[in-house]
């Protein structure tokens, strides 16, 4: 039995077999939520990608598989009394079918997440007149060190938060030219915290 079986398995399904599940970016900004039965839980880990039971149609249902936007699974948890579920996940576009980013806001919530996905969007797919894509790895490399002193010598709060800006934008371009994410990051940060 895989472990994906042994997680299913040791979840609290209840007599309607449908548990709810909370999406959220890294950031832990909530994107959208819907309900998952067993085989829902199962197809999330076979695909990678975050699957739901639809209550009205009845169907298993991957989030994407009609707009693209679709919901790369980072995580999988669940809380303290096993009967609802919280994905981490990487998203691919907006999440809601009206189009906004997420289903509970109206803006986006900007987050170094989000920041990583218009950058990594920017390689993939450049647009005409992109500065992004017109970063090198040479090319980065001078900036990150010409903002990171710009940082050290800004003269007052608002310039440090222009720099401090500029910065982490360059840094993200360094990181996803490097294949670095913002998760592993949090995550080295996170075992330092918990040393
Ligand atoms: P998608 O999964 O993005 O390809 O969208 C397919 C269908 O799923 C849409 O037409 C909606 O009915 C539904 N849907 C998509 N995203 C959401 C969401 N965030 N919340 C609820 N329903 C959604
Ligand atoms: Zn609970
Ligand atoms: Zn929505
Ligand atoms: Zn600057």
């Amino acid at each position: 039995i895989s472990l994906a079986e042994a997680f299913t398995a040791s979840l609290n399904w209840g007599k309607a077999e449908l548990l709810p599940v909370i999406a959220q970016d890294s950031g832990g900004q909530v994107l959208m939520t819907g309900f998952a039965d067993r085989e829902a839980v199962a197809e999330s880990f076979k695909r990678g990608n975050l699957c739901f039971r639809s209550r009205s149609r009845n169907t298993l249902w991957m989030k994407g598989e009609s707009s693209g936007n679709t919901l790369r699974l980072l995580r999988l948890r669940t809380d303290c009394d096993r009967d609802a579920l919280l994905a981490e996940v990487e998203p691919a576009g907006p999440v809601c079918h009206t189009g906004a980013w997420s289903c509970f806001e109206t803006g986006r919530q900007y987050t170094w997440e989000f920041l990583q996905s218009i950058i990594t969007e920017r390689f993939r797919n450049p647009a005409p007149g992109s500065y992004t894509a017109t970063l090198d790895d040479e090319l980065v490399r001078e900036k990150v060190m010409e903002e990171a002193d710009e940082v050290c010598t800004a003269a007052t709060h608002d310039e440090v938060v222009w720099e401090a800006a500029d910065l982490l934008y360059f840094l993200t371009v360094l990181m996803v030219r490097e294949g670095v994410s913002v998760r592993e990051v949090l995550d080295e940060l996170d075992r330092r915290h918990k040393k």
